[in-house]
């Protein structure tokens, strides 16, 4: 598979689709700095939960998605939860990938957090994930405060 080029009108001249790399710095926001300096400080794992909806989001919000409400709690959350689907990366794609290929994602829903996330999966054979085993996080060593502070999530040990 090439790069496919098209002509442009009946100038002659050829175009060509790219991409462009372009580093850049975003914001984390009140609820995005927290959640970060949390696992990097304290291997924690912090939602917010928005009262008058009872849903508590991971990542944490500042302001609640269904409601608008702007004064969500925070709320520590269990470094545990249920994996409630996956897919399975086999394929190098051009950008960033966390690792090499294969690897596997997953979304979990950690106990006491409403909504899912997603995460790396570790520590298992792929060919064993299913959907509504337990899974636990496993922190980094060296954590930098971002979102791979948690390495991955592996099967919880009994
Ligand atoms: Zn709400």
């Amino acid at each position: 598979m090439g790069i496919r080029s098209e002509e442009l009108g009946n100038t002659g001249t050829l175009m060509y689709p790219s991409r462009i790399k372009l580093p850049y710095i975003w914001h984390a926001g009140k609820a995005g700095s927290r959640f970060y300096r949390e696992l990097k400080e304290n291997r924690a794992i912090w939602g917010t939960r928005c009262s008058p909806c009872n849903r508590v989001f991971l990542p944490p919000r500042e302001v609640c998605p269904r409601c608008l409400d702007e004064n969500l709690d925070w709320v520590r959350l269990s470094d545990s939860g249920t994996l409630l689907t996956y897919t399975v990366v086999r394929y190098h794609v051009p950008g960033i990938q966390p690792q090499e290929p294969p690897y596997a994602l997953g979304i979990i829903k950690l106990d006491g957090a409403t909504s899912g996330f997603p995460h790396l999966l570790g520590e298992i054979e792929p060919e064993r994930l299913k959907a509504g085993i337990r899974v636990q996080a496993v922190f980094r060593e060296d954590r930098r405060g971002d979102y791979l502070d948690i390495q991955y999530f592996r099967p919880e040990k009994p």
